[in-house]
């Protein structure tokens, strides 16, 4: 799991911001395709985004709270380059319930289920308090599996294969190389005291279910 980085900001703020740019983006005479590159970069703007919308087809939502992640725009504001594994130390429900919980200060984007389920609880616009290092946060997409690092029955067969996918399909659409620098445990991230995901997840399978589902996957297009 993450520890708390950086703090909830602006929210207020860019809310009463967002009635400001949307009328001027009423009067504007830019060309509908330079406003399409540029708007987001108007003061408050924000991609439109819509209650239970999924960046992960095969993930079911269930929100984690908003003070355990921050909005954003990747990948206009940051770019996403990095992918974090982590391992609960718990449950899923244990991990869907602490990351609703505001006082928690993290969460991840996605919870994995011992048989494989997976729950998306952040956007991958958005980023999430999960690496315990607000630059890792920023350029990276959190995948949070079930178990305990010190149980290596705990990583099952389906959920190698459910966080697989997943992140093959991040991979895919952010256009993330996947090898041992861009998909990283939570220990690797720099100056953190976390162990997850421990000695007893294989690497070198998962890497390799990663790739097989990657070429299952259509090409990325953008
Ligand atoms: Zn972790």
């Amino acid at each position: 799991m993450g520890s708390e980085n950086g703090k909830k900001r602006g929210v207020g703020r860019r809310a009463v911001l967002l009635g400001g740019g949307a009328a001027v983006v009423g009067t504007a005479v830019l060309a509908r395709e330079e406003l399409a590159r540029a708007w987001w970069r108007l003061p408050g703007m924000e991609k439109p985004r819509t209650d239970g919308e999924l960046d992960h087809e095969a993930a079911e939502w269930t929100a984690a709270h908003q003070a355990n992640w921050r909005r954003a725009d990747r990948p206009d504001d940051y770019r996403i380059d990095r992918v974090v594994i982590h391992v609960v130390q718990g449950s899923y429900a244990t991990a869907l319930k602490v990351f609703r919980n505001p006082l928690h200060g993290a969460a991840a984007h996605y919870v994995v289920r011992k048989d494989g389920h997976v729950a998306q609880m952040i956007r991958e616009l958005d980023v999430a308090f999960h690496a315990g290092n607000r630059d890792m946060n920023e350029r990276s997409v959190g995948i949070e599996h079930e178990g305990f690092v010190d149980r290596p029955a705990d990583f099952t067969a389906e959920m190698y294969a459910g966080s697989a996918r997943l992140a093959a399909d991040i991979c895919r659409r952010h256009g993330i190389p996947v090898d041992r620098e861009h998909i990283i445990g939570h220990v690797e991230v720099e100056g953190t005291d976390h162990t997850d995901p421990g000695p007893h997840w294989d690497w070198d399978r998962y890497l390799t279910l990663v790739r097989k589902e990657l070429t299952k996957l259509p090409a990325r297009t953008s």
